[in-house]
């Protein structure tokens, strides 16, 4: 016992002095990891050796195998960090210090099958922490959850000492680094933590060669590959009760704000993760009912935290930013009347030019951060407004609320109505063959409007065909030009249309003509609300799931842009 606590006491001695001479080390040279000091791996080397003095343990031949596979994947680490390196040249050495580390550290016999195993477990445990990197100091949430577990485990019972060992080690560094972050300071583990951290946490379950052990383990990677997707779940659920995410107040504000604070995130998530692994200890130990008790008070407490931490009443005052910036596209901040409004002062306006407006969803933003050629014509588009659910959320998300979404169906008909008491002349372009008609024929039962020409979507870009519309365009003299080609095909047709007319409001609204013919349903009123439209389309035309597969994609992104935006 008391060599486990000297172990403790020695870990955090030596994690300090390790973390203060790397910083002093480092302390020159330029990370691009966001804001913070650099600490790399250091606070867990030392950690490993100061915990490994008491028992000796550092003589034995396994756990230097184990330390030095530990400090050369932290070297790796610190040329990805330092240099960029890329990770597809990493990757073969990392296997190959894995694999020779993990082999002498594993006691024998050791089959090729069990190598592949750990090697494929120390990988996933990486890539997990990884992924939590993108979210605040989630990584050490995460280590110090999960080892704190172990240690309880350890703590019953005889066990292989060097598991223990670097189990203390753990828990000591992840809440040291904690608690650093706790004080509002930053301190960046970059690849070189991560490396060493996911190598620690992986050992500890293989060398005890604990099912037990595994068991814990495996709540990280779910949990942190589930995370965005929870987050984002809840935060839309949340978004139905109370706040009118989608219909802005009549003052044309929303009177909620969902966002999130840094801190309380981070300590919400450790709650749910101490959760998860208090319920993990619960079943191993075969806990009497009292436990699981005190289990469902620990969750009461952290709904409670919950709705602090995400329900925010919005009262700032100062005037709301005419643009945002999301993932490097500028986002106007409007509501539908406000688009109009602009529509028609431009029309007003002579020789303006075409202008263009693009109704973004979440995957136009990724497609931008793909292709610079796209990214160009989005930026060069007189208005950009947000009409997917996603784009809201992570407005809100980003500290940066938007006012509400500015669906496309919906804004087709609000221009049709106003294109009737003005006087607008409308194109209608795009869809199947007969779907732009039908949709046109149901908005003039509303109102009376000028369509000056309907054509279908389906000719080929750069084709003898797309320059005859292209022409019948620039003499038909449109004020406003409906474009449902889809993404990004309507964007380039916008783009290449600049070059025949120099009148007009040309707008990309994708499906809306299938929804405005009653081709496609449009989803329930609940699910508009819920911002959840996506999942009807996709239970239509299941072949969008492809497409839809980028989403996670774009949650990944907004949450790397936080990371490295703390302040937003
Ligand atoms: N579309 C078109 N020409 C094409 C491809 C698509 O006119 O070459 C039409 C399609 O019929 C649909 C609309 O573009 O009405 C939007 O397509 P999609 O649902 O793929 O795009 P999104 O709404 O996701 O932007």
């Amino acid at each position: 016992m008391t060599d486990q606590i000297l172990s403790i006491l020695l870990s955090v001695v030596f994690a300090l002095i390790f973390w203060a001479a790397g910083t002093l080390l480092t302390r020159s040279q330029p990370f691009a990891l966001g804001r913070g000091r650099y600490a790399g791996a250091f606070p867990f080397l030392g950690a490993i050796l100061g915990a490994s003095l008491p028992e000796k343990v550092f003589n034995s031949p396994p756990f230097m195998a184990f330390a030095g596979a530990a400090f050369a994947l932290a070297i790796l680490g610190y040329l990805r960090d330092r240099y960029r390196v890329s990770y597809n040249t990493l990757l073969p050495w990392c296997i190959i210090i894995i694999v020779a580390g993990m082999f002498s550290a594993l006691s024998a016999p050791v089959s090729i099958f069990r190598i592949f195993a750990v090697l494929v477990w120390v990988l996933l445990i990486t890539l997990c922490l990884k992924i939590s990197a993108l979210v605040y100091e989630m990584p050490f949430i995460l280590l110090a959850t999960t080892s704190l577990s172990q240690f309880i485990f350890f703590s019953t019972g005889t066990h292989s000492i060097i598991a223990t060992t670097i189990n203390t080690a753990l828990l000591t560094a992840s809440i040291i680094l904690l608690l650093f972050s706790a004080t509002g300071n930053r301190a960046l583990t970059g690849s070189s933590g991560i490396f060493a951290a996911g190598l620690m946490l992986a050992a500890v379950s293989q060398i005890e060669g604990s099912g037990n052990l595994l068991f814990f383990g495996l709540f990280i990677p779910s949990m942190v590959i589930l995370f965005p997707f929870a987050l984002i779940s809840t935060l839309i659920i949340a978004s139905y009760f109370g706040n009118r995410l989608h219909r802005p107040e009549r003052s044309g504000e929303r009177q909620w704000s969902w966002s999130l604070q840094r801190e309380k995130t981070v300590v919400f998530s450790g709650i749910i993760f101490l959760c998860l692994n208090f319920f993990g200890l619960l079943v191993l130990v075969d806990s009497p009912a009292f436990g699981y008790f005190a289990l469902f008070l620990l969750l009461l407490s952290s709904l409670a935290g919950f709705v602090t931490t995400f329900a925010r009443r919005n009262i700032s005052r100062s005037p709301a930013p005419l643009k945002i910036e999301m993932l490097g596209i500028f986002i106007d901040a409007v509501i539908p009347t406000q688009v109009i409004d602009t529509i028609a002062n431009y029309l007003n306006r002579k020789n303006s030019g075409l202008m263009h407006i693009v109704t973004a969803v979440s995957l136009a933003l990724v497609r931008a951060g793909e292709e610079d050629r796209f990214k160009s014509v989005m930026c060069r588009a007189e208005m950009v407004v947000p009409d997917g659910a996603g784009i809201v959320w992570a407005s809100d998300f980003l500290g940066t609320p938007l006012p509400g979404r500015v669906p496309g169906v919906a804004l087709v008909s609000q221009i049709c109505e106003h294109a009737s008491r003005n006087g607008w002349k409308l194109f209608f372009l795009g869809g199947k063959p007969g779907i732009a008609e039908q949709a046109a024929q149901t908005l003039s039962q509303n109102c009376k409007i000028d369509i000056c020409g309907i054509e279908h979507g389906y000719f080929s870009s750069d084709s003898p065909e797309e320059e005859a519309i292209l022409k019948k365009l620039a003499s038909a003299r449109p004020d406003i030009i409906f474009v449902a080609l889809g993404v990004p095909r309507q964007e380039w047709f916008i783009a290449k249309l600049r070059g025949y007319i120099d009148h007009g409001v040309a707008i990309g609204v994708g499906g809306s003509f299938d929804v405005i013919s009653q081709t496609l349903p449009r989803a329930p009123v609940w699910m508009q609300q819920c911002g959840i439209e996506w999942l009807f389309r996709l239970w239509l035309e299941p072949s969008r799931f492809m497409r839809m597969m980028k989403i996670p994609v774009f949650v990944l992104q907004v949450l790397r842009h936080k990371w490295n935006n703390p302040e937003a």
